[in-house]
Parts: structure tokens; C-alpha cells; sequence
């Protein structure tokens, strides 16, 4: 299990390590000029486009959505309230101009990698 707040976990890491050996150039935990409360795990300023590596308890991934056994109740209202906070990011950042891209922990690091390489290709 881990926090929607720590920073530099495994699955992140590990994408960003992949990337940047592709030659890919960005920044991390990147403070946002549409809300100074948010910050995003990997960002392309130039080409604006935003990336999330959500992990699969605390953002809601219904694949692997196991609760706990006990304060299931608890353990619901807050992963719900994340899943609302995502949407609210998403929607600011895309009203800010920005693309946001989300991306499992559970995701392969490869099509991780593929991934955001192809949405870098769109924009
Ligand atoms: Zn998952």
C-alpha cells in the first residue's frame, strides 16, 4: 500500500528511469501554475502534457481493488474522495490547457513507456 502523497515510488521511478533513457526530457513533481496545491509526477512543460502514475489502492483501480478487511467504510470514502479530487485535477488541468495522462502502477513498465511516447506524438 502506498501513499497518494509519497513521491518517488517504484512504479514512478521506474518509468521515469525508462524514459529518460530514451532520451525523453521532462520534469518531476511539477508545480502547477493552475493550482499551486497540485503537482504532477512527470510533466513535458513544452509540449504540456501531464502524467500521473496512479497507484491502484489509493486512486481506485478496479482491477485490483482490494479493501482492507476493517473501516471498509473508511477505506472506501477515501478512495473515493481521491478518485473525485483526480477528476477535479484532470478537469483544471485541461482547462489550463494541459493533457493529462493517467497511467496504472499496475500498468507494464513498457507500454507504460509506449504509452506516453505516443501521446507525445498527438500533441
Ligand atoms: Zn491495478
Amino acid at each position: 500500500m502506498q501513499s497518494n502523497r509519497g513521491r518517488d515510488t517504484g512504479p514512478e521511478l521506474r518509468l521515469r528511469s525508462a524514459l529518460h533513457a530514451q532520451g525523453f526530457r521532462f520534469r518531476v513533481n511539477y508545480p502547477l501554475t493552475v493550482s499551486a496545491r497540485v503537482r504532477v509526477d512527470i510533466v513535458f512543460t513544452r509540449r504540456r502534457l501531464a502524467v500521473f502514475i496512479d497507484g491502484c489502492f489509493w486512486h481506485g483501480c478496479t482491477a485490483h481493488r482490494t479493501l482492507p478487511k476493517s473501516n471498509i467504510e473508511f477505506w472506501s470514502a477515501k478512495i473515493s474522495a481521491n478518485r473525485e479530487r483526480d477528476e477535479k485535477v484532470d478537469a483544471m488541468l485541461l482547462r489550463g490547457g494541459w493533457r493529462v495522462l493517467r497511467i496504472w502502477e499496475h500498468v507494464p513498465l513498457q507500454l507504460a513507456v509506449a504509452m506516453v511516447a505516443s501521446a507525445l506524438r498527438e500533441l
